[in-house]
């Protein structure tokens, strides 16, 4: 009788000792855990301390490990992204590396969507002459203006920002040009989901200021290398096609402005049969460096 109770005392001392142990290597396993995860777990470490919650963190850093292996698989992808053309100190665009086609010209449309920005990108679409489209906020303050946006977006043409309210950067002061800058991000990447790569200023003025914004904001600044959309003697199709396709200013890499306006949309389809009747293709802006 007396050996029967050691036993059965033995083995609930046993027992216990053996559920201490446990708590001691959980203990182990949450201190190990929130030092590999500081940053993460300093904010509710009361909360981790408190509740014996612990697996999730471990199995996130399980998790952790996962994407680098998928990264390593994903990476081919990111190769045929990789920028092929950047812009040079004349606006143009010109082959990052040697052997890329350098007989291509850039097509842009500013002050988009005021009227025909939507017809022009269906009519670049059937002829499968990719383009940007800079747009102001003023433009996109009402449901119809931002589906034609989402589906300018759609249609796989890039949106650059031209300002909300298209001023000359150089008249406003520098928390006015932050305002026209980001709030038209803000706006474009609600309606198409993502932020502009591109940024023109209203008029070509740029700053300063605006220069460095644009710049750690992540887009591209340009201006253009010609256009003729907006001078009197260009305001019918027949003018504006011919000009376009003949000026002396055409060359490898040309960035070509054009607008959102009647006679550019009505010139369009001869612009770019012109174009390429004399060689040229058209740069696919996906495929222009960016700042980092
Ligand atoms: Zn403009």
């Amino acid at each position: 009788m007396i050996k029967k109770s050691i036993y059965t005392l033995l083995l609930g001392i046993l027992l216990i000792l053996g559920a201490c142990n446990d708590t001691m290597n959980d203990d182990d396993e949450v201190a190990e855990s929130e030092d590999a995860n500081t940053e993460e777990t300093s904010t509710d470490q009361t909360k981790k301390e408190s509740e014996v919650e612990e697996e999730p963190s471990v199995t996130e850093e399980n998790d952790d490990n996962k994407p680098d292996q998928e990264n390593i698989e994903e990476e081919p992808v990111q190769k045929i992204t990789e920028p092929l053309y950047k812009i040079d100190d004349n606006w143009s665009v010109v082959p990052i590396e040697e052997g890329t086609d350098e007989n291509v010209v850039l097509i842009t449309i500013d002050d988009a969507p005021e009227k025909y920005a939507l017809e022009m990108a269906q009519t670049l679409k059937e002829l499968e002459a990719p383009a940007i489209f800079f747009v102001n906020g003023h433009f996109l303050e009402t449901d119809e203006k931002k589906e034609q946006l989402r589906q300018i977006h759609e249609m796989g043409f890039a949106i650059g920002n031209h300002t909300y309210t298209h001023p000359n950067l150089s008249d406003i002061d520098e928390s006015e040009q932050k305002e026209e800058i980001l709030s038209l991000n803000d706006l474009i990447e609600d309606v198409v989901g993502e932020r502009p790569k591109f940024f023109r200023a209203p008029f070509g003025v740029n700053t300063d200021f605006s220069k460095e914004l644009v710049k750690s904001e992540g887009m591209l600044l340009m201006n253009w290398s010609f256009g003729y959309d907006w001078e009197k003697d260009y305001q019918s199709a027949d003018a504006l096609a011919d000009k376009m396709v003949n000026t002396e200013y055409l060359t490898d890499g040309a960035n070509l402005l054009m607008h959102d306006r009647e006679w550019t949309a009505a010139a369009l389809e001869d612009i770019v049969k012109g174009l390429r009747d004399k060689g040229y293709e058209f740069v696919d802006p996906m495929t222009l460096q960016v700042p980092e």
